[in-house]
């Protein structure tokens, strides 16, 4: 693809996330057995398939063999099948820790396997471009292109050579349009286009508000048999608060005495100082993580939020000419801390709908809810469904939440009293109503990091291998300045600077006049999203930096 021309295609996907490669594997199989030849093309933000990619993860593996022939089902490189260390611990404050006897319900990870999910979507790749489907990476989708009756007919990659004050370049070159009979959003979590088109068609009318998880992932390289192949530990607890922070950590046993461990957070606590990174780096001097990592050496790091709202927070995802696939629909299973099959899941669905409408010759939305049907005979709607209370019950906290949780699965999901719940960026209390203690005092003497087991946030960066040209418009784009400087900085004391796991937000204060005021480092960003999602006032919007920056992650 280059950037100076308008190209149709009849299939576009964004993203080459496991949803998206899914899409276009199992669209190409359907054409093929309908003796339809039709283009199908990917564009990917990441400078390779795969770069992008960060999950825990343990997969369940039977939407794979859905999508796949049984020889190219043998061929992904999972990193083993889960063994039977399969733990779920309680961390408790004083050091200590206490293994469940038995697994909350949806924990079991038997039959799964771990791997890389960036390894898999390189092979995906593969199998993808077999089938005939062009793949373009380096490349950001910017904006959605409609026809005169809004409907979506395509999308407009970035336009390049612009300096920070938008001024064009001697490079500048423009954004190429690609025009499709049917585009397919595959943009992972919080997609920045789909985004648009979301609230552009309203198609969030009427549904709970999605709201997220931030996880921060490490991968070690541990001494010589300290770590069990294919062992799953999840942890809950410390330095969480019951009530106050939802989320867990993972320790997951990968072959080469590889480990990977992280923590998730819910994006709906309110202390406006609460560091995401900082609490993970805590949490891994906890003496059950500690004496698993201890002599061990991180080998990559990075960051990404996670949707979490399950089934009520899922929009209308589809319209005339567009499907919305995986993350970017919201397709996660919270009890589960799993997406991956439903991503898989919600591709196939997706390609049937595709492929018939392409048969048809009519792409209109009464042609496309044919997806929805499908959405709802698929495991997508068994798992969801059944669970659609259960993130915002955990509102109450995990050991409440819980108990009403185990009441949910007896009445197939139904419950009284269900907390309501709101965005992740209206939850964070500015320093006027927040009365407890913060974030800096609660973990006051734990907040210097020894480049062994703990690490500042520079030192994540690193790790992710981020990288911006740094000659472009800033892709945090701040609202409105006046509201971000009175509401953001002087009320909320910049929680950017705190939620941001890859410091690009810094608060700046003028050593003559004490006027404080935002520094950005937007080079370093994971684009992870959180800002966009938990900024208060929703002050920023993340939009697509060049495509091929961002981090570059291997095995994430
Ligand atoms: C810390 C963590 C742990 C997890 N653990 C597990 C687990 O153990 N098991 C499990 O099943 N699930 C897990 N998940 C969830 C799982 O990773 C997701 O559900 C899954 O990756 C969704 O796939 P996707 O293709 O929809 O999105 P993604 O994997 O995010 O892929 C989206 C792709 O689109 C590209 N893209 C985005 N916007 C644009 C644009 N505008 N232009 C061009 N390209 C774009 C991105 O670069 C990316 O390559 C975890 C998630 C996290 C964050
Ligand atoms: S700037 Fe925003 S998207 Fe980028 S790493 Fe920080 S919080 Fe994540």
């Amino acid at each position: 693809m280059d950037n100076k021309n308008i190209i149709s295609t009849d299939i576009l996907i964004v993203g080459a996330g496991v949803a998206g490669l899914s899409t276009a594997i199992s669209l190409s199989d359907k054409l093929k057995q309908k003796s339809l030849k039709k283009r199908i093309i990917i564009v990917e933000k990441g400078a390779s398939v795969g770069s992008h990619i960060l999950s825990g993860a343990v997969i369940r593996p039977q939407a794979f063999k859905e999508l796949l022939t049984t020889g190219e089902f043998d061929g992904i490189p999972f990193d083993s099948k889960v063994s039977s260390v399969d733990k779920v611990i309680k961390l408790n404050d004083n050091g200590t820790d206490i293994t469940l006897p038995l697994h909350p319900p949806y924990m079991s990870n038997d039959g799964n396997y771990l791997a890389s999910l960036g390894q898999i979507c390189k092979y995906l790749a593969t199998l993808a471009e077999a089938r005939g489907v062009e793949i373009y990476t380096g490349f950001s989708v910017d904006s959605v292109l409609y026809d005169d009756e809004n409907k979506v007919i395509g999308v407009k990659t970035k336009d390049t050579g612009i300096d920070h004050n938008g001024v064009k370049q001697k490079n500048y070159q423009e954004g190429t349009k690609v025009k499709a009979s049917i585009t397919i959003f595959a943009e992972g979590t919080r997609g920045s286009a789909v985004k648009t088109v979301i609230d552009k068609l309203h198609l969030d009318a009427g549904k709970n508000p999605q709201i997220y998880s931030l996880g921060i992932k490490e991968l070690w390289k541990l001494p010589k048999g300290r770590v069990e192949v294919g062992s799953v530990r999840h942890t809950f607890g410390y330095p969480l608060r019951d009530k106050e922070e939802f989320g867990g950590g993972f320790i997951y046993g990968l072959t080469n005495d590889m480990v990977a461990v992280g923590l998730v957070v819910g994006l709906d606590y309110e202390d406006p100082t609460f560091d995401p990174h900082s609490t993970m780096q805590i949490w891994k001097t906890h003496p059950y993580v500690s004496s698993i990592l201890d002599g061990g050496s991180v080998v990559e790091a990075g960051a990404k939020t996670l949707p979490e709202g399950g089934w009520n927070s899922i929009p209308k995802y589809y319209g005339d000419n567009m499907l919305i696939v995986g993350d970017s629909a919201g397709f996660l299973s919270t009890p589960r801390l799993k997406g991956i099959h439903l991503a898989v899941q919600s591709a196939i669905c997706a390609a049937d709908t595709a492929s018939f409408a392409m048969q048809k010759g009519d792409t209109s939305k009464k042609t496309l809810a044919r997806y929805e049907e499908l959405v709802n005979d698929s495991c997508i709607y068994d798992e969801l469904y059944p669970t659609r209370n259960m993130r915002a019950s955990m509102q109450r906290g995990m050991v409440c939440g819980g108990i009403q949780m185990g009441m949910q699965l007896l009445t197939g999901g139904a419950c009284l009293l269900v907390p309501k719940v709101k965005n992740d960026y209206e939850t964070t209390k500015d320093f006027s109503k927040f009365s407890n203690q913060p974030f800096n005092e609660r973990f006051a003497g734990k907040l210097e990091f020894d480049k062994k087991l703990t690490f500042d946030k520079v030192t994540t960066v690193y790790k992710s291998k981020a990288m911006h040209d740094e000659i472009q418009i800033p892709h945090l784009q701040i609202k409105n300045k006046a509201l971000f400087k009175n509401s953001n900085i002087d009320n909320y004391g910049l929680s950017e600077a705190s939620m941001c796991p890859a410091e690009v937000y810094e608060l700046h204060t003028d050593k003559q006049s004490g006027e404080k005021s935002l520094r950005l480092h937007a080079e370093n960003c994971l684009h992870c999203k959180t800002c966009d999602i938990k900024s208060p006032n929703g002050a920023i919007t993340w939009i697509t930096p060049y495509g091929g920056d961002g981090p570059d992650y291997n095995m994430m």
